[in-house]
């Protein structure tokens, strides 16, 4: 679907930022507030072009708003993406989202997102009370949360699998990032047998030197016989050609938009792969951060594991009533929008008035 088809269906905003002479381009997306404030990350990625960068942010924001609905959180879908071209200045392309995201005034919080480092934050941060800082007065690393759930929903998904536990359960780990690594230390500890691997040698060797890993190349990772596929580089993974290829029984990783197209989420179902869908299993770093920035505390870890029961119960009803995971999640957090939404989107105290 391309970007004018996606912006004519429920979205409320799409903000283009640009400042030609330093290079930079973003598009802020927000999709539905009636639920509260938008939530959603800072993307900064090589598109090929900038329809294709407005198409990923209003994607990504679409699943922000389903993630809060079935999170619980009292929040909406929003996402930047800043669209790296050769002459970007970073810090110029940050400080003026930063800038943009003060201007909404609250109705947008922003974050971390692939790309966007501890650095890019903090800069952010600079012009915005409206992000999760690093440091002392923000919620923490937010990655350490979302794989927390993604080890939580695994787990939910290897007993389904006819495991007891991890222990022995073969899984292999795409991108080896803030989410990925850390979600591979936590699957040797627990027993399970991993498989890795990441486009980036450096990223590959970080995680050797604490775990006892296999390693293969990017390009076969889908060629590995396992029990679980874990996604946590970028989305679209599962699509035609990987769908010949995969042999595992369970998909359940952080990345965002793992199935190329509902029909693959489909294919999946009718294969018997149990499927965790994204925005249920990866909620942890938008619950941690939401509820740090609504409540003004970080939640407590069981707060976070609560997604493994989420995930399990989805996928039981999935089998139950044959309809793919992926397909009953977005039909439930649909539902829910539309229970507990207001009429109208969300707008700031003090924004309404001016
Ligand atoms: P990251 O940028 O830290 O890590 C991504 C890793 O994937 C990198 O090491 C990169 O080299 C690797 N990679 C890229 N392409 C690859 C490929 N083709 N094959 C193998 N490896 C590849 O990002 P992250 O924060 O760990 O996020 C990973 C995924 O999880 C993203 O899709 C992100 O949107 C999603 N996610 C992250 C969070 C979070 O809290 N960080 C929350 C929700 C969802």
């Amino acid at each position: 679907m391309d970007v004018l088809e996606l912006v004519s269906r429920d979205f409320e905003q799409l903000q283009v930022l640009r400042d030609d002479a330093r290079g930079v381009l973003a598009f802020v997306a927000i999709h539905d507030t009636r639920c509260g404030p938008a939530f959603g990350g800072i993307r900064r990625w090589r598109y090929r072009n900038p329809a294709d960068a407005a198409a990923d942010a209003l994607r990504l924001a679409e699943a922000m708003t389903w993630k809060c609905a079935l999170a619980g959180i009292a929040g909406g879908g929003g996402k930047t993406v800043i669209a790296e071209l050769p002459n970007t200045d970073r810090r110029a392309a940050y400080a003026l989202v930063g800038r943009y995201v003060e201007e909404m005034g609250g109705r947008y919080y922003t974050g971390p997102d692939v790309g966007t480092e501890e650095a890019d934050l903090a800069l952010v941060a600079e012009h915005t009370r409206f992000v999760a800082a690093p440091g002392p007065a923000g919620p923490g690393n937010l990655a350490a949360p979302t794989a927390l759930g993604v080890f939580a929903g695994l787990r939910a998904v290897a007993e389904r699998l006819g495991f007891d536990g991890l222990a022995g359960v073969r899984v292999v780990v795409q991108g080896l990032g803030e989410v990925g690594g850390r979600l591979t230390e936590r699957l040797c500890r627990a027993g399970a047998v991993v498989t890795v691997a990441d486009v980036d040698r450096q990223a590959v060797e970080r995680v050797r030197a604490s775990c006892e890993v296999r390693v293969v190349d990017a390009g076969d990772v889908f060629d590995v016989e396992a029990d679980v596929f874990a996604p946590c580089a970028l989305g679209g993974v599962v699509h035609d050609l990987s769908l010949q290829s995969l042999k595992v029984r369970g998909i359940a990783g952080s990345a965002n938009n793992v199935l190329a197209s509902p029909e693959h989420g489909r294919a999946l179902h009718e294969r018997g792969v149990l499927y965790a869908p994204d925005f249920v299993i990866n909620a942890g770093a938008l619950v941690h951060g939401a509820l740090f920035h609504l409540e003004g505390a970080a939640p407590a870890p069981e707060r976070i594991e609560r997604i493994g029961a989420e995930v399990g119960a989805l996928l039981d009803e999935a089998v139950a009533t044959g309809v793919p995971p992926a397909e009953l999640a977005l039909q439930k957090a649909r539902e829910r929008v539309a229970a507990t939404g207001a009429e109208l989107p969300f707008l700031p105290a003090g924004r309404a008035r001016r």
